[in-house]
């Protein structure tokens, strides 16, 4: 959520005027907090920052439409000063000042006017100033080392959901679409950018020059981009535009990776989406610093990306940072059409963006990163969408968002993984060609125009979808997770027939949804032993009929987004077949089965039974998903020392010879899922204190004290994971010294947010202390108290509660009531509930606590379940020795 005067020799490709539809175009049905008094055509925006103080000025002209006589206009402001409004109609006439009011809880400026305003064209000009925040919100400043070892400081804007607010006085809603043009003073020796390349610059007294960037299309007020500082900017010519990278002074060498993807990307898209992308140029800027909200933003011709996932440094990237690069760029540019291009009317449709560029990222990773096992990904997007919506406190893929806190919220598991999910689903209901083409002409209908969720299903059924309209809309207007009930195999002829019962899986309303189930028309695909057959449910049983007496498998590829709760002996069939399984199967089954042992719907056995049927040589995701499930296990056998050695006997003995295979250190040209692979080995086997392991870790860490490059880049952050995790106060202080003298922005957060990850109390305690003072910086100091989270949440919590004025300055404005449920969320200890309930009277509107209700269900969920855990999985443990 980026011009610079070395880009003013860009191609200049006019936007084609013809494709912009005016905005008085804006629905009435739409939600808004903003009375539809006007509607704003052309903001002409000119901002000075002061970097320095933290302060800017601003002016803005807005050419507008007032729809009907009134004697006031309600736009949005917030944190701004506004100094004065006038309107003067736009042809002639005289200018009327206005009385401002502002309204800080609304975040709304009212101009009344000394008479009634006629309806009409329009321009409102408004001087003003406002504050330069050190978290992304608004206009922001990331500090950081440059080149010579010097403090430096860079401005960025992020303004999604409701942020626009903080830089401009607008109508910031997404329905509002407008053209912008944007003039920036900035020093003289810095690089400015903004979504278009720029049209002029000229040089002002007092070291300044004023930069004009050419006017946007129209487009929402939430992707309008500024930012500014001492950058260096790399460029290709790509699918007939140009794209770049911007990053600050002389990491260049680093960003050639996200510019080569760049640029392989978007020809790709252009041709998928079947519209060209519209702008002369497509950056990607790459602040300093993190955010514990998100990391990267889609402004429209100018990506915002935190460096730790665009720069690829051969001194810290990991393998699954690398691969981040490529997937936040590809999720990033599908932003360009899916929400850019084509826009949701409002936030409760903000699945349309973000489900949408998740799904087709992971496409784009599959097209060019065959290996990189993106299949199986998806499978693992459905079980972080099913981690949140199998509690009563989830809410269906379109939202009702009310508040601008609510659209906030609204960025979770369910707006991106199920709607990744339900999408993977209905493309293999349609068919990838249908899918395809409806994609297409839903693009071109709705270009530079808003939508809702209804137009895609219609635009999908027009390309020849029949019936996957109902389909979608029972998946995404109501809430929950399907469970698909198996009744006895028949074999007959050499076919199989099955009954299939369609419930509801719950984790924590499990008899009350028994009881009353939702409905859904769920595509469901099952084999046994022969091809796949795919039948939609009706009604509350289905009959499956499918070739072949084999294992029987329901949820064959893993696309349908349900649980499948087989018959005991339909179960044991498939666990004895696991091995002839794809891997994105076996990786479904798995998840599934476990899923419903811990919920309770078959005991635990069953779910272990799977777990362990993943062979040690086993697809690296596969083994990767199991060795977190131990990992889980092992945490939840907490109070049972002896079966917790059973567990870390069993996984050593299981994968220490794969560890052993794979070696400690990265190898040339090996596949890069293996990297991956050996990351989590040497985390989990680390935790399960492997002597060779922990032998090793010690080594590393010698050498790295004496040279920084002695750990390999790819693997420092999983190497000092495990040493900072079972660090004594030498190793701490040892650290510690390390991130002190650390210049690269991204290894000194990694190495601060190193010192929160201790199971040692005191050591956890000084984590805590060192985060609110200056020294970690201003976005680090968060990511400290999250990491102290992963093993003590109740101190971090304790701790957020006593020092909550000061944490607030310490998280974005935007995330402020999601950091609570961040650090409290994946405890299974009963007493933060209280906690939480008594924190959220205390802080939050009733209408903003879903991130609380979330924590809470969790917490509820998996502390009643550890004594049903604890005790079959010990029994288990005992009558399956390794
Ligand atoms: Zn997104």
């Amino acid at each position: 959520m980026k011009l610079v005067v070395a880009f003013l020799a860009s191609v200049a490709l006019a936007v084609p005027a013809a494709a912009q539809v005016p905005a008085d175009t804006v629905d009435p049905t739409v939600p808004t907090q903003l009375p539809r008094t006007a509607v704003p055509h052309h903001y002409a925006i000119t901002v000075t920052p002061h970097a320095e103080r933290l302060t800017f000025d601003g002016t803005v002209a807005i050419d507008l439409d007032v729809t009907k006589p009134t004697r006031e206009l309600v736009l949005n402001a917030a944190d701004l000063r506004l100094t004065s409004a006038t309107l003067r109609p736009a042809k002639s006439g005289a200018s009327v000042p206005a009385r401002i009011t502002l309204d800080a809880k609304a975040q709304t400026a009212t101009l009344a006017f000394p008479r009634l305003i006629a309806a009409g064209v329009y321009r409102l000009d408004i001087r003003y100033s406002g504050k330069i925040n050190t978290q992304a919100n608004g206009l922001f400043a990331l500090d950081y080392k440059n080149l010579e070892g010097k403090d430096a400081r860079s401005l960025f804007t992020q303004f999604e959901a409701a942020d626009a607010r903080r830089f401009v006085p607008s109508w910031d809603e997404p329905d509002y679409k407008a053209t912008f043009d944007l003039t920036a003073r900035v020093p003289a020796n810095t690089m400015a950018v903004g979504n278009m390349p720029a049209a002029s610059s000229k040089p002002l007294p007092g070291g300044l020059k004023e930069v004009r960037f050419q006017t946007t299309p129209i487009m929402s007020s939430y992707l309008l981009f500024f930012a500014d500082g001492d950058f260096d900017r790399i460029t290709k010519p790509a699918g007939g535009r140009e794209v770049g990278i911007v990053m600050s002074r002389g990491n260049g060498p680093k960003a050639q990776l996200a510019l080569d993807s760049e640029a392989e990307i978007l020809p790709y898209y252009n041709d998928y989406f079947g519209t060209p992308y519209p702008l002369p140029k497509l950056d990607n800027v790459a602040g300093p610093g993190q955010s514990q909200f998100f990391g990267a933003m889609e402004n429209w011709g100018a990506i915002f990306t935190f460096e730790r996932i665009l720069l690829n440094d051969p001194a810290i990237t990991s393998e699954s940072e690398r691969q981040a690069i490529f997937g936040v760029e590809a999720h990033e540019m599908a932003h360009q059409w899916f929400g850019d291009l084509v826009t949701m009317a409002w936030w409760g449709d903000i699945w349309l963006n973000e489900g949408f560029a998740s799904w087709m990222a992971n496409k784009a990773t599959e097209h060019f990163h065959p290996d990189w096992g993106a299949d199986i990904d998806h499978v693992a997007a459905r079980e972080g969408a099913m981690g949140q919506d199998s509690f009563k406190s989830t809410h269906p893929i379109v939202q009702d968002v009310r508040t601008v806190e609510q659209a906030n919220q609204a960025f979770d598991a369910i707006t991106y993984s199920k709607g990744e999910s339900v999408l993977s689903m209905l493309e293999g209901f349609a068919g990838p060609d249908v899918w395809r083409s409806g994609i297409q002409s839903y693009i071109r209908k709705h270009a530079y125009q808003n939508t809702k969720t209804e137009d895609l299903w219609n635009a999908m059924e027009g390309a020849g979808a029949t019936g996957l309209g109902t389909i979608a809309r029972d998946f995404t207007s109501q809430p929950g997770i399907p469970l698909i009930q198996a009744g006895p195999s028949q074999c007959a002829g050499g076919r199989t027939v099955v009954t299939v019962t369609q419930s509801q899986f719950s984790n924590d309303q499990r008899t009350e949804v028994a009881a009353h189930p939702r409905a859904w028309h769920v595509p469901v695909r099952a084999s046994a032993g022969g091809p796949t057959s795919q039948v939609v449910t009706q009604g509350s049983t289905s009959q499956l009929q499918l070739q072949g007496c084999g294992p029987l498998l329901i949820n064959a590829g893993q696309t349908g987004y349900y649980r499948t709760l087989y018959q005991p002996a339909q179960a044991q069939a498939l666990e004895a077949a696991f091995g002839a399984l794809g891997a994105v199967d076996q990786y479904g089954v798995m998840n599934d089965q476990l899923a419903l042992s811990n919920a309770g719907y078959q005991p635990m056995g069953v779910g272990l039974d799977f777990l362990s049927a993943v062979p040690a040589n086993g697809n690296s995701k596969l083994v990767q998903s199991a060795l977190r499930h131990w990992s889980g296990l092992y945490d939840d056998l907490e109070s049972d020392p002896a079966a917790r050695a059973q567990i870390a006997s069993r996984v050593i003995h299981l994968y220490g010879p794969r560890m052993q295979q794979l070696g400690f250190a990265p190898r040339a040209g090996e596949p890069a899922v293996d990297a991956l692979l050996r990351s989590t080995l040497i985390g989990t086997l680390g935790k399960f204190k492997d002597p060779t392991v922990l032998a090793e870790s010690k080594r590393l860490f010698t050498a790295w004290q004496a040279n920084s490059n002695a750990v390999p880049g790819s693997l420092k952050q999983t190497w000092l994971g495990v040493i900072a995790r079972n660090a004594d106060e030498a190793t701490w202080n040892a650290i510690h010294a390390k991130a002190q003298a650390a210049t690269g922005s991204v290894e000194r957060t990694s190495l601060y947010e190193l010192l929160g990850s201790t199971t040692d109390e005191a050591l956890a305690r000084r984590a805590l202390d060192l985060a609110l003072t200056d020294e970690p910086g201003k976005t680090t100091s968060a990511g400290i108290i999250t990491e102290v989270a992963g093993e003590h949440p109740r101190m971090a919590v304790d701790f957020v509660l006593a020092h909550l004025a000061q944490v607030n300055q310490l998280v974005d404005i935007s995330g402020r009531s999601r950091f609570m449920q961040r650090l409290a969320g994946g405890s299974n200890d009963a007493s933060l509930v209280a906690t939480l309930e008594a924190y959220a009277s205390a802080n939050l509107a009733a209408s903003d606590r879903k991130p609380i209700d979330q924590a809470v269900d969790r917490i509820r969920f998996e502390s009643g379940k550890l004594p049903r855990v604890r005790s079959e999985t010990a029994a288990w443990l005992a009558a399956h020795p390794a």
